[in-house]
């Protein structure tokens, strides 16, 4: 699934799991079988195991090739918007339930490390929201002020706290909020999995779902070489990979590329200097750039990059060029790893619901923010599923509404990324 040349991250599974779970039982029915095995799928078919479904997932690559095993790390509440501003989209009740949960959702991922004794390095020491302007400066009080007002352990910090928290050059200031944190991804996922098997989910790997068909009340899942599984209820959890699957999910999404690289590992003299608390960073650029440091002590700094596959380690220049105006230090230092993976987009920037059919349910778009959002999203699913009360579901569910001229999305993407990076120089 993943193009050429080589996705090589720093991240590690834990030695202990193979991430071969076997294959699927000829004809098997099941409660629940779940297409993706990220962090969405694997968390929605643990819950939905815990109480009491049989679940089957069927994941089209190797455990963590996509989006969850790639990502940043970072885990992070909330979402895009603010409180004040979900209110307003969603109206008073709706949007007050999102921003309760989406305060919730590194806590429900750094509880679930906590509980199960997770094989997952991990810091929880906050995520610093860098100002790179005056106007930006004065956003990110807002922000701060509105997640203060909901009792969020949150902090407005000044140019010199910012440069002292992160060793960066050129940030006016920026908000410091300590709900977050990071983890190794890929570990999470292959831990993920590894609960979900002890709890009796089958997880079968490198099989695409190539059909779903409505089936005698239910619905019967066809795999390449014609396998198949038959459910009572399906979860399409594919998000930025999503195909052909289910009818117009790709074209509701913009997938974007984020690409990262990672430094050889820092030298002792740096502790102190550079991210000396381990906390998570991304800056308020709309072209935004995102970094931290790695379990193994590399600066591990991730942006957006071409629509395209990458030809060559020249596509990721430009995030090397940003590492040097933040970290002058680390001119010359060098980098050793270089990956990417596909971030989804909405058009209103929200997380999307669909629920297409009665027991046919899907989650997409998390705009770069998935990893706390997908890990908390798992139990309210499961409750969704083994339930059928609609109430427990903390999104709107809504129709998928496929983008007009979605096949130009390139063109459009490309022309938007240009108009922010110019906003993103003329602001002050
Ligand atoms: C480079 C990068 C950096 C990021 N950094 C951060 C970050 O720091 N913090 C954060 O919160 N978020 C971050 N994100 C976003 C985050 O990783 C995602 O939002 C999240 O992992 C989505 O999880 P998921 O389980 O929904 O999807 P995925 O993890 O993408 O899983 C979808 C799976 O579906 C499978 N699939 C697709 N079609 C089929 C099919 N037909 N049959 C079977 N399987 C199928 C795919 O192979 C894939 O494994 C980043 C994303 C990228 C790419």
């Amino acid at each position: 699934m993943i193009e050429e040349p080589a996705n090589l991250s720093v991240w590690r599974k834990p030695e202990a799991i193979s991430g071969d779970f076997g294959s699927v039982a000829a004809q098997a029915t099941v409660d629940l079988v779940v297409v993706g095995a990220g962090i969405q799928g694997l968390s929605a078919a643990l819950h939905a195991a815990r109480r009491g479904l049989s679940v089957q997932v069927i994941e089209a690559a190797s455990l963590g090739e996509g989006a969850s095993g790639l990502n940043g790390g970072q885990v992070i509440p909330g979402l895009k918007f603010d409180p004040e501003a979900l209110v307003a989209m969603l109206g008073r009740e709706r949007g007050a339930r999102l921003t309760e949960f989406s305060a919730g959702t590194a806590d429900a991922l750094f509880d679930l490390i906590s509980d199960e004794k997770l094989d997952v390095p991990h810091c929880r020491t906050g995520w610093i929201q860098a100002a790179h302007t005056e106007t930006a400066m004065a956003a990110v009080a807002q922000r701060n002020r509105q997640w203060r007002a909901h009792g969020a352990d949150v902090t407005l910090l000044n140019d010199a706290e910012v440069a002292l928290l992160t060793g960066a050059k050129g940030y006016r200031g920026g908000w410091l909020d300590r709900r977050a944190g990071t983890i190794d991804p890929l570990a999470f996922v292959f831990e993920l999995a590894r609960l979900a098997v002890d709890q009796g989910v089958g997880i079968v790997c490198n099989q695409r779902a190539t059909s779903l068909r409505r089936d005698d009340g239910g619905w019967r899942i066809t795999m390449a070489g014609d396998r198949e599984v038959r459910a009572t209820k399906v979860l399409v959890a594919t998000n930025a990979y999503s195909d052909a699957l289910v009818p117009g999910l790709a074209q509701s999404l913009v997938w974007l590329h984020s690409f990262q690289i990672a430094t050889a590992p820092l030298p002792a003299s740096l502790d102190d200097i550079i991210l000396p608390h381990g906390q998570a960073v991304s800056d308020s650029r709309r072209i935004l750039v995102y970094f931290r440091k790695s379990p193994d002590n590399r600066l591990v700094l991730g942006g957006r990059g071409p629509m395209r596959a990458p030809a060559g380690p020249q596509d990721w220049q430009h995030l090397e060029r940003a590492l040097t105006r933040l970290y002058q230090v680390l001119e010359g230092h060098p980098i050793e790893r270089r990956w990417f993976g596909r971030v989804a987009m909405t058009v209103d920037s929200l997380p999307h619901l669909h629920e297409p059919e009665p027991g046919l349910l899907m989650v997409a778009g998390c705009q770069g923010r998935g990893v706390g959002l997908m890990a908390a999203l798992g139990a309210p699913l499961a409750d969704y599923i083994a339930s059928g009360d609609p109430s427990l579901l903390p999104l709107p569910v809504s129709p998928i509404r496929p983008i007009p001229l979605h096949r130009f999305r390139r063109v459009g993407v490309a022309a938007r990324i240009a108009w922010s990076r110019m906003l993103d120089g003329m602001e002050r």
